[in-house]
C-alpha cells in the first residue's frame, strides 16, 4: 500500500464506520418484513400440501443466515421429492414421503415442478418455472399491497448442501456481532454496483460472503473469526454430523463444523466496522491474487492455488443425467473468479464470472478504494462525497 493511505488510514475508518452505519440503518429490513416473509413460507407449504400431504419447504439462504437485506428473496428447497438422474425421487432420509394413494393419483414418475407451478399460479402467484438450470427452480412473485412489499421466492428441487452451508454462514454470524453489517454492507454495495449478477457473468451474494469469511478468518490481524472446520469434532460425534451423502450414494461431503461456540476464545481482533471494510476493500483491490489463488475457507490459510486444484481451463460439464438425453444439460465451469464451495470441494461458486465479469468486479473493488480515500479527504474539506 502507498504510505499515504496509511496516513488517511485512521480518518476514513472513522468517517467510513459512520456511513456504513447510516447506509445499514437503510437497509436493513423494516420490522416486521422476516415475519412476514416467513409467514408467506408457510403459506406456500400449505399449497404444497394439496400436492403431497407431507411436503415441507426448507428455507436456506438470507432468511436463515440473517444475511437478508429489504430487497432480498426467499430461498427454500421442496420436501421430499427431489432430482435424481432424470427422476423425481423421494429424498433419502426423510421419513415421510407421497401416501400410496397420493402416488396412485398422481401417476408414474410425476413432473413435479410442473404440477406445483401450476397449482400456484391457480393461486394468484406470478410464477416462472426454470427447467434448464442444473435443479429445476420455481420463481414466484407476489407484487406489493398495503399489507406487505414485494416477495419474491425461488424454490428448488435438490441441493440439500446449501441447508448445510446456510448453517455455517449462520453460525460464523453467531460467532461476532461485526459479520452482519459486514455482509450486509458488502452485499449492498456489490448490488448496487451491479456486480451481484451470476446470470450476467459476476458474482452471486454466497460468493461474496466465502469472501469476507476468509478475510476475516485469515487475512485480517488479529483474527475476527476461528476456522470453524478445522477444529477437530469431539469423539463422541454422531457419523450423521460428519459426513454426507446426496442421493445417499457415490460422494460423502465432510459436513463438520464447530457450533459450540461457547467453547471457542473471543476475538482479540478490536477493529470498528469502518475498519475492517476498508481492509476487505484493500485486500481484495491490491493484495489479493485473483490471477492464482483459490478461496478455501475450509483450509489453513485459507488460500490454494489454481494448479492445485487443476482449476486452470475452463471447462463444459454435461450434467442432468446418464448419457446425452435430451434432459442433459451442459454447464460451464470457469476458474477466473475461485472461490471452493466449503463443503462441495470441487465446486467452484465463482464459476459464473466471466472475463468481462471479472474485469468489472476488479475495477469496482479499486474503485471503492478511490471514493474511500475521498470520501475522508473530501470529508476532512467538508465536501460531500460517497463510495457509492
Ligand atoms: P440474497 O440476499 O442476494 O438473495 P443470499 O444470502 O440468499 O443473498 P444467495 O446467493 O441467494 O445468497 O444464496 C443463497 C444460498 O444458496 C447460499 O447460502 C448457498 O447455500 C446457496 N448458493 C447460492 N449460490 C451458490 C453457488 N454458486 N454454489 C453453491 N451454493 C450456492
Ligand atoms: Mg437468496
Amino acid at each position: 500500500i502507498a504510505p499515504r493511505y496509511e496516513l488517511f488510514f485512521p480518518i476514513q475508518a472513522h468517517h467510513l464506520d459512520a456511513l456504513a452505519k447510516d447506509i445499514l440503518a437503510q437497509i436493513t429490513p423494516p420490522p416486521g418484513e422476516t415475519e412476514q416473509k416467513r409467514k408467506l413460507l408457510a403459506q406456500l407449504e400449505q399449497l404444497c400440501k394439496e400436492l403431497i400431504s407431507s411436503a415441507r419447504l426448507i428455507p436456506f439462504g438470507s432468511l436463515v443466515t440473517g444475511f437478508a437485506t429489504a430487497s432480498s428473496d426467499i430461498d427454500c428447497i421442496f420436501s421430499p421429492i427431489q432430482v435424481s438422474n432424470n427422476r423425481y425421487v423421494e429424498t433419502p432420509h426423510v421419513i415421510e414421503g407421497p401416501t400410496d394413494a397420493e402416488k396412485k393419483r398422481l401417476g408414474d414418475n410425476p413432473d413435479y415442478p410442473l404440477l406445483l407451478a401450476q397449482l400456484l399460479e391457480k393461486n394468484g402467484f406470478q410464477v416462472l418455472l426454470l427447467s434448464k438450470t442444473r435443479v429445476p427452480i420455481i420463481k414466484l412473485k407476489r407484487a406489493a399491497s398495503d399489507s406487505h412489499p414485494e416477495l419474491n421466492c425461488d424454490i428448488g428441487f435438490k441441493n440439500s448442501l446449501a441447508v448445510h452451508n446456510t448453517a455455517l454462514l449462520k453460525t460464523y454470524s453467531e460467532c461476532d456481532e461485526r459479520v452482519k453489517p459486514l455482509v450486509l454492507f458488502i452485499k449492498w454495495w456489490a448490488k448496487r454496483r451491479c456486480i451481484n449478477t451470476p446470470y450476467l457473468g459476476t458474482l452471486c451474494s454466497y460468493g461474496y460472503v466465502l469472501m469476507i469469511l476468509h478475510y476475516l478468518i485469515n487475512v485480517v490481524q488479529p483474527p475476527v473469526l476461528p476456522n470453524l472446520q478445522d477444529i477437530p469434532p469431539p469423539a463422541t460425534t454422531h457419523a450423521r454430523e460428519l459426513s454426507f451423502s446426496e442421493d445417499g450414494g457415490d460422494t460423502d461431503y465432510f459436513i463438520w463444523f464447530a457450533k459450540n461456540l461457547s467453547e471457542l476464545p473471543r476475538s482479540k481482533n478490536t477493529s470498528s466496522l469502518g475498519e475492517l471494510i476498508r481492509g476487505f476493500f484493500d485486500y481484495y483491490s491490491f493484495k489479493f491474487a485473483w490471477g492464482n489463488a483459490v478461496i478455501s475457507i475450509r483450509s489453513k490459510g485459507g488460500l490454494k492455488t489454481k494448479q492445485e486444484k487443476e482449476w486452470t481451463t475452463a471447462n463444459i460439464k454435461t450434467a442432468g443425467g446418464e448419457g446425452e438425453t435430451e434432459n442433459t444439460f451442459q454447464v460451464k465451469n470457469r476458474y477466473l473468479v475461485a472461490i471452493e464451495d466449503p463443503f462441495e470441494t470441487t465446486h467452484n461458486v465463482g464459476r459464473t464470472c466471466t472475463g468481462k465479469g471479472l474485469n468489472t468486479i476488479r475495477s469496482e473493488f479499486r474503485r471503492a478504494m478511490d471514493k474511500i480515500k475521498t470520501v475522508s479527504m473530501a470529508q476532512e474539506f467538508s465536501i460531500g462525497s460517497g463510495i457509492y
